[in-house]
């Protein structure tokens, strides 16, 4: 970027919460991006390709599932590491789809979500000192999950736009006090799909320092170009150290349904049992049986799923990459990482708050999926599972980033060289999701 402005991130929003009686805890991380770009997107009425979720509703089986749940029964308690039929409909999906052996009794915990099932692992893993290396980019809740249960992040720098964990970076992040990895395959933001060369190197090293990998593998069906999700857990000796995490948020396009789980040797299920029973006590009754469901949907469902969103990514990664947006497909996952050095402003956040005043869209700044804010500000993610419709007018919206931003320019603008053809549209209080 021209003019890097390290502070330029806290800068427009301070961390702090002024009051004493708060946490050091929660003083050290800011509220979710990705989530406050949904809110900004909606004031500007932008179409929203900032937070990962589809703009479409689940499969229609099982949202009659979770109907059916709801009017005969389903609004209870369950027990509190997840009903029987969907552990056991875990345990068999783990057999078909990884390879993984697990007792629906003694390793599955179902959370709220993935979210809840990564912040129960840590929790149950981690020391305050202990410290967990995490490849970056990665998803911003990683940061907070190791502050709250107190452990350093050892991030492992990947370099754009393959972004491949290197082999001498891996190894210096792991020291004596290495307790855990993070490992996020399909990974967001990148869209890197880890060969079982990388995964290979990281089992080594886990055995090596006698750490524990948590691995998180929502987009484990989002995979394009023939490529297949391998899962950690199966490579030699790691079955007794990986917890293996996901949910049908995104499989089953039911983000806010809130229904994940872990896959994990017997005691650190137990331990995740006791974590997780004190802060939620259970995931929402009603769609665990409705996730039940969606784990029996055929192979097929799976191979449109796939297919669909890698005729999502084929148009609009073009589109991007046309309007001068350097990037890759992404090999899996439903987000593109995209380096916007070319375009003439100051950072990321001038960027993305550009992007949604001047062309009405949406999109992460890419500070918030690093440690160091600074080392992202020539990123931004854009979120493709969006219907056709959406995406067309995206792509309309799109034609607004000028020619003239294409180019290499000298100077930082922080008006950079987007039309202002929203009209009114721009300051006016939007209502919706950014739908159209
Ligand atoms: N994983 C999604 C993303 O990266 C969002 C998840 C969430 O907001 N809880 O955008």
């Amino acid at each position: 970027m021209k003019t890097p402005n390290p502070r330029a991130r806290t800068a427009r929003r301070p961390l702090s919460i002024p009051d004493p009686r708060v946490s050091e805890r929660v003083q050290r991380f800011p509220e979710s991006v990705i989530r406050e770009m949904t809110r900004i997107a909606a004031l500007h009425d932008a179409v929203n390709l900032a937070q990962g979720f589809p703009d479409f509703d689940p499969p229609e089986e099982i949202r009659a599932a979770a109907l059916g749940s709801i009017r005969s029964g389903g609004n209870q308690y369950t027990v509190t590491w997840g009903t029987p039929g969907l552990r056991e409909a875990i345990a068999r999906k783990a057999r078909r789809f990884n390879h993984i052996d697990a007792d629906p009794e003694k390793n599955v915990v179902v959370t709220c979500g993935a979210t809840e099932a990564m912040m129960a692992a840590m929790l149950s893993l981690v020391d305050p000192g202990d410290e967990v290396v995490v490849p970056e980019p990665f998803y911003e809740n990683y940061g907070p999950d190791a502050i709250v249960s107190g452990a350093r992040v050892r991030a492992v720098p990947l370099e754009g736009p393959d972004w491949r964990l290197d082999e001498e970076r891996l190894k210096a992040a792991f020291s004596p006090k290495t307790k855990v990895v993070v490992v996020n395959t399909p990974n967001n933001p990148t869209g890197r799909v880890f060969s079982r060369a990388e995964l290979g190197l990281l089992a080594d090293l886990c055995a090596d320092s006698d750490a524990v990998a948590i691995t998180d593998e929502i987009y484990e069906h989002i995979v394009y170009d023939d490529r297949t999700h391998l899962s950690l857990a199966t490579l030699p000796g790691m079955a007794d150290r990986t917890i293996t995490i996901n949910g049908i948020s995104k499989t089953y396009s039911a983000t806010g349904w809130r229904v994940g789980w872990a896959i994990a040797p017997a005691t650190l299920a137990t331990a995740m049992r006791r974590a997780h029973d004190f802060l939620t006590v259970c995931a929402p009754h009603a769609f665990q049986v409705a996730a039940e469901a969606a784990l029996g949907l055929p192979d097929r469902y799976y191979a449109d799923l796939a297919r669909t969103y890698q005729r999502k990514r084929d148009r609009f990664v073009a589109e991007l990459q046309r309007r001068g947006f350097e990037c890759a497909p992404p090999e899996g996952t439903y987000y593109v990482m995209t380096d916007i050095s070319r375009f003439p402003f100051e950072d990321d956040w001038s960027f993305a708050m550009a992007l949604i005043e001047r062309a009405g869209i949406a999109c992460v700044p890419g500070s918030s999926f690093f440690a160091r804010p600074q080392d992202g500000r020539k990123y931004v993610r854009f979120v493709f599972a969006k219907t056709d419709e959406t995406l067309n007018e995206a792509i309309v919206r799109l034609s607004r980033v000028e020619d003239r931003m294409h180019a290499d320019q000298t100077s930082g603008m922080s008006n950079g060289g987007m039309t202002a053809g929203r009209g009114k549209a721009s300051s006016r209080r939007g209502r919706g999701s950014g739908r159209r």
